[in-house]
């Protein structure tokens, strides 16, 4: 007998989405191969902030995000920078994040993403409970503090939003703040607490799930780059990569920000900009706080992982340049010492300084589902800022569209073709060239 596939499931991506699909593909019976042309999270589900958020349910497209961009563009040390620069993908996807703040969008938006980070939160603890991996999820929850009696009035109004929505925020002034961080002194006006939230090390969670899913069959292949499709009418037949084709039944697409490359000349528009962040990690000391903590104002999270320590922050929209914006990774380490004046890092031994590139979508939700044109492409990509929280639902989902079974979530909001025939270019494709028809 012939063999038909190489494989049941091809996943393109290695990083957070593309391990949790590995799992719940197996899972399901599937043979699976996934396929990173590095090596399993070695790109943006690294040395991320590793929140678990259900607090972070309001999409980033939201009403007076684009005039507070603008006011930051031009500092070299602001937490949020777009490069300037004519480049036709960053003027659509602009245009596409002024649509989807109108208030009625983003309020729309709300209720996705809540669903998606809480939705994310179950499967983590499902995780946690179910496997034989010490994945060290913390219930911590997450203190978001203000600097600024402004910022605060801001965060209470969103707290109150997300309140409506099921999310719970508890209101605490600095007195609390200070006890709830661990004793030391703040500068924090107040703060707005999230019981819900949970954290993690995202490094320790990707790479413990891809030891257990290769336990468990999965082939990894590692440094094998993904570089066109075979398609045959409605179906894809099989990916090429630099070490030869493979064929399968179904397609995952979980290459994060890289993911509208990779499908260059498929009948797919995936409106994406890599958005850059830095993360800095150090040997914790007394003077750090005791659980997860958000600097409203700075737009910076701090991370306590065990021993660890860790500051991540800026939203960089300058493509995917690597270089190190030596301002802006210092401005983010310094911006601790404005709200809590006893963290010296100059006395702190740094173990990592690292840098990743969000997946951005415009309108702040993935991309999730099966395209139009390709009846075996699942995309799984686009998870901007809360791609941790929101893998394992969205392994799960992809996992479950490939059994045809129920997703879920509804995943109409999520449909990866929503953004055709918007926009400058509208329903560009990308450039042809990868493409090839099977004869
Ligand atoms: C500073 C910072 C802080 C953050 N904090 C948080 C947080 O606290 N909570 C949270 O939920 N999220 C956070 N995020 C966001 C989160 O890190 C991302 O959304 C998430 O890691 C995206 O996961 P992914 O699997 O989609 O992509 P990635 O982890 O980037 O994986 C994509 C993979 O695709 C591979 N690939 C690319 N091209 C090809 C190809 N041609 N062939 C084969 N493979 C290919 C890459 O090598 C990579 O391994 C943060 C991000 C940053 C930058």
């Amino acid at each position: 007998m012939t063999k038909r596939y190489d494989t049941d499931v091809v996943i393109i991506g290695g990083g957070a989405v593309g391990i949790c699909s590995a799992f719940y593909l197996r899972q399901r019976g599937f043979k699976v191969t996934v396929v990173d042309r590095d090596r399993v999270c070695g790109a943006c589900s690294a040395a991320n902030g590793g929140l678990i958020v259900p607090s972070y349910s309001i999409p980033l497209s939201s009403p007076g995000k684009i005039a507070k961009g603008l006011k930051w563009m031009l500092h070299p040390e602001s937490p949020f920078s777009i490069k300037p620069r004519l480049d036709p993908a960053l003027l659509r996807w602009m245009m596409l994040f002024q649509r989807a703040s109108r208030p009625y969008r983003c309020r729309a938006g709300i209720p996705v993403l809540r669903d998606l980070n809480l939705g994310g939160l179950l499967q983590f603890q499902a995780l946690q409970a179910g496997l034989p991996l010490d994945l060290e999820l913390s219930h911590q929850g997450f203190l978001e503090v203000f600097r600024t009696r402004h910022g605060y009035e801001e965060g209470v109004e969103d707290a109150r939003l997300l309140e409506g929505f099921g999310i719970i925020p508890e209101i605490v002034g600095s007195e609390a703040v200070a006890e709830m961080t661990g004793g030391r002194p703040t500068r924090a006006v107040g703060g707005i607490f999230y019981p819900q939230d949970a954290h993690i090390d995202p490094r320790r969670f990707v790479e413990q799930l891809a030891t257990h899913v290769r336990g468990m069959g999965v082939e990894i292949r590692e440094s094998t780059m993904v570089t066109g499709f075979r398609i045959s009418g409605s179906r894809i037949r099989a990916v090429e990569t630099d070490r030869g084709g493979i064929s399968a039944r179904h397609f995952v697409l979980a290459g994060g920000a890289w993911s509208p490359g990779i499908v260059t000349g498929l009948k797919i528009d995936l409106p994406m900009q890599p958005a850059k962040g830095y993360s800095v990690t150090f040997v914790r000391t007394d003077a750090c706080p005791v659980i997860p903590v958000g600097l409203s104002e700075a737009k910076t999270v701090l991370t306590p992982l065990g021993e660890r320590f860790r500051v991540a922050g800026t939203l960089e929209f300058a493509g995917f340049d690597e270089s190190w914006g030596r301002r802006r990774v210092l401005s983010v380490v310094r911006s601790m010492c404005d709200y809590f004046p006893d963290i010296d890092p100059s006395a702190m031994a740094v173990e990592e300084i690292w840098q990743g590139f969000r997946p951005c979508s415009p309108d702040g939700l993935p991309y999730l589902g099966h395209t139009d044109a390709y009846d075996n492409l699942i995309v799984a990509a686009g998870h901007g800022m809360l791609g941790v929280t929101q893998a394992p639902i969205s392994g799960l989902m992809a996992a479950q569209l490939a059994a045809g079974e129920r997703p879920e979530l509804n995943l109409t909001p999520l449909h990866p073709d929503r953004f055709r025939g918007l926009g400058l270019f509208s329903g560009a494709a990308g450039r042809p060239g990868t493409r090839r028809m099977e004869s």
